[in-house]
């Protein structure tokens, strides 16, 4: 018999045994509306009550004029893109720690990707880079808040429209955040957001775009519309979902801030083996945050810096000591420059913080953010259990990223 004591990977018992919380959490209000979508007919429909009130409640809740929807977040920064007309020959600059998929899309334009480096302790675009890396075909600037971590969008904003330079505000993993106090994604020239199955608002999948400007407005619906129709829309069954889940948004946000705050005081000291992407120590604020009396963070994820060295054991036994405990981490996202061909893409400057980015980052997925403190709490439990046998976890072999 193993010792219950012992990490879960080593045969002991799991500090959560029923496993992370699956996402979503069943929701009373949601069940409803969809049965109510369904009772009505509306789930049918092209043209049903859900998608307008739901564009229309995106834009009263993030005080735009303008919001639409469409299948995904993927497809809303193309759209967005589009919007800003990047085109053939056109370079957009985008963090080298970033969404993959906002890279691709970029080269799906056939534009370039140029890629900067992130700021040290936050992990975000570091608007200090923006303006080095600026050229004649520069015509937009991408900028993801990432992790839990918000970029100060309004210095990125400032140095862009200088250069004439659009900025895309990705917001799909901070859904209802507050930056230099605006919601997240009503700072940049156009605001996206995503409803993916793991994202804060779901409903599978899905996307939206907010705008002040009517004519960027207008310019991303023309593309999104082929003749009556939208071809890559959200349904009314989708946009039903989503309805209730918005009107909670605030308060689960409130919730999750609270106890990344609970869960952060609780992590063992020693060894310092994870640094968040936020710190505590003025609330949750973003590290480096101008404006921390009116920001607010959103957890997507929980960005940390992970110091192998100091722990002594590398990333990938660690997430998976971790994962094996019933707590829900990876490792964060490959670097866009790292294993790919210089020729896909520019580098401005050094990318050192982003290649750390890509060997140290861990994200904790938020579903247990949402639950009780005493919840939160096991993870910190379960990443103290992983420290006390770390001499024991580091003799198991390590293996490379999936
Ligand atoms: C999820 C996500 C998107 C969009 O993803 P979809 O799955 O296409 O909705 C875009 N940017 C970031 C940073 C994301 O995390």
């Amino acid at each position: 018999m193993s010792d219950p004591a012992l990490p879960a990977l080593l045969g002991g018992v799991p500090v959560r045994p029923s496993g992370p919380p699956v996402w979503p959490f069943p929701d009373a209000e949601v069940q409803a509306a969809l049965a109510a979508a369904v009772a009505s007919g509306a789930w049918g429909q092209y043209h049903g009550e859900h998608v307008c009130a739901l564009e229309s409640e995106l834009a009263t809740f993030h005080g735009v004029p303008h919001a639409t929807t469409c299948a995904s977040g993927t497809l809303a920064v193309e759209a967005a893109l589009r919007a800003l007309r990047v085109g053939p020959g056109d370079e957009v600059v985008m963090a080298a720690y970033d969404y993959e998929s906002n890279f691709l899309t970029v080269h799906s334009l056939g534009a370039k990707p140029v890629l900067v480096d992130v700021h040290h302790e936050t992990g975000q675009l570091d608007p200090a880079r923006l303006e080095a890396a600026f050229g004649p075909q520069t015509k937009a600037v991408i900028c993801s808040h990432l992790h839990g971590g918000l970029v100060p969008v309004s210095d990125v904003v400032e140095i862009a429209h200088r250069h004439n330079v659009g900025v895309v505000e990705d917001a799909a993993q901070a859904l209802g955040a507050v930056v230099g106090g605006r919601l997240a994604g009503t700072t940049g020239d156009v605001g996206v957001l995503s409803f993916g199955g793991s994202k804060l608002l779901t409903a599978g999948r899905g996307g939206a775009l907010l705008f002040h400007d009517p004519q960027l407005f207008q310019r991303a619906k023309l593309w999104l519309h082929r003749g009556l129709q939208q071809w890559a829309p959200l349904s009314e069954l989708q946009a039903a979902a989503l309805r209730p889940q918005l009107a909670k948004l605030p308060a689960m946000n409130a919730r999750r801030a609270e106890n990344v705050k609970e869960l952060v005081a609780a992590l063992p000291v020693e060894p310092r083996g994870l640094t968040p992407w936020v710190a505590q120590d003025h609330g949750g604020k973003p590290r480096g945050s101008k404006d921390e009396q009116h920001d607010s963070p959103a957890f997507y994820k929980l960005g940390f810096h992970y110091d192998a060295a100091a722990v002594g054991i590398s990333r990938e036994v660690f997430v998976k000591a971790l994962r094996a405990e019933g707590i829900a981490v990876d490792a964060g996202f490959k670097a866009l420059h790292v294993g790919r061909s210089p020729s896909r893409f520019r580098a401005s400057g050094d990318l050192t913080n982003a290649t750390a980015a890509h060997d140290g980052c861990v994200v904790l997925h938020h579903p247990v953010l949402a639950l009780s403190p005493a919840e939160v709490r096991q993870v910190a439990e379960a990443v103290a259990k992983v420290y006390r046998y770390r001499d024991s976890l580091a003799d198991r072999p390590s293996q490379t990223r999936g």
